[in-house]
């Protein structure tokens, strides 16, 4: 039996499972596309999209999460009624290779109840549907007492343009213990790379950035996919002074970060919530470091009117 015993703690065994059921929602992704059959409708605004892979990649999640881990409270971004079809979507994670993950003795005995799990069945989608393919990310973030413990960040694209090359990767990561998937690498001293939004910009999102004094400003698409510049060593710092992004697009990604040594915090440096009632939304803007790098000094340098305009 390739899915860890049941005496392997629920953290561990959740993270394997996100991990594989990551991968199998990746597949649901790359097939939506290859057939090119997009469904793609609007959302709260004309920038705010949804696709048919965003659809069936949270069928995907939602439901093969459930049947593993019934009293757990699963979040998904896309609204219950569009995804209510299950049929052929439940994943079996027994069927793909376990990993053997260690829990670190904190999380060691966390109960099924008290976990909630923000899913961002596709973080990206306005890339996805513009060919900005290495753009998208598979997002499945687990929570406990408010905190975001343990995440997978899944890139369905990872070396599409790299024919020969293995397609796609996964990295995954447990606060306070293991990082795996990818090397971590630190980003080059002597400069200041930003990564920010490329389709959510606005003059306070613009203040921000110009406040630290960058070198370069790398504007793209998904949480997930900025995230992935910090762990990789391609940016220093993540800055998005806007109240768009949702809990669906941080958990997973500042679980892995701040395994990895790094840290993410709303734009005034306060902790975001992720317990089961906390607001979907993160109003208070978003700001990660790379490991190394001194969160405290960028918040000190974002300036107070920024601050002031976005509100709880
Ligand atoms: P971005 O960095 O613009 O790709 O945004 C990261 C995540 O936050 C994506 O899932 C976006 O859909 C979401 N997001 C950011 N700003 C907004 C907004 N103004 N309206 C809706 N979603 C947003
Ligand atoms: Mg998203
Ligand atoms: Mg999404």
């Amino acid at each position: 039996m390739s899915v860890a015993s049941q005496s392997t703690p629920l953290i561990s065994r959740m993270l394997s499972c996100s991990v594989s059921i990551a991968n199998q929602a990746g597949k649901i992704i790359r097939e939506i596309m290859r057939h090119g059959e997009l469904g793609i409708v609007e959302k709260e605004h004309a920038k705010d999209l949804q696709t048919e892979a965003d659809r069936a990649a949270q069928r995907c999640i939602v439901t093969s999460l459930s049947k593993q881990f019934p009293k757990a409270t699963i979040i998904g971004e896309e609204g219950e009624d569009e995804c209510k079809d299950t049929s052929g979507h439940v994943f079996d994670p027994s069927t793909a290779s376990s990993l053997h993950i260690t829990c670190p003795s904190h999380l060691a005995s966390v109960p099924e109840e008290e976990v909630v799990v923000w899913v961002d069945p596709l973080d990206g989608t306005a890339e996805y549907t513009q060919g900005l393919l290495d753009h998208v990310t598979v997002l499945i973030g687990i929570a406990t007492g408010g905190k975001a413990v343990a995440g997978v960040i899944h890139q369905p694209y990872y070396n599409y343009q790299n024919p020969g090359s293995e397609l796609g990767r996964t990295v995954w990561g447990v606060v306070g213990g293991e990082v795996g998937g990818m090397p971590m690498v630190s980003p080059p001293e002597g400069k200041l790379i930003v990564t920010t939004t490329r389709s959510h910009s606005s003059s306070t999102v613009n203040d921000a950035i110009t406040s630290v004094s960058p070198t370069e400003v790398l504007r793209v698409g998904g949480a997930g996919h900025k995230v992935m510049l910090l762990l990789e060593g391609r940016a220093h710092v993540y800055i998005f002074a806007s109240p768009g992004c949702k809990k669906w697009d941080t958990c997973a990604p500042q679980a892995i970060l701040e395994a990895a040594g790094g840290t993410l915090t709303d734009i005034k440096g306060i902790p975001i919530p992720y317990h089961v009632s906390a607001p979907h939304r993160n109003s208070t803007g978003v700001l990660a470091s790379a490991a190394g790098q001194s969160h405290e000094t960028f918040l000190n340098k974002i300036p107070q009117h920024v601050k002031d305009n976005l509100k709880a």
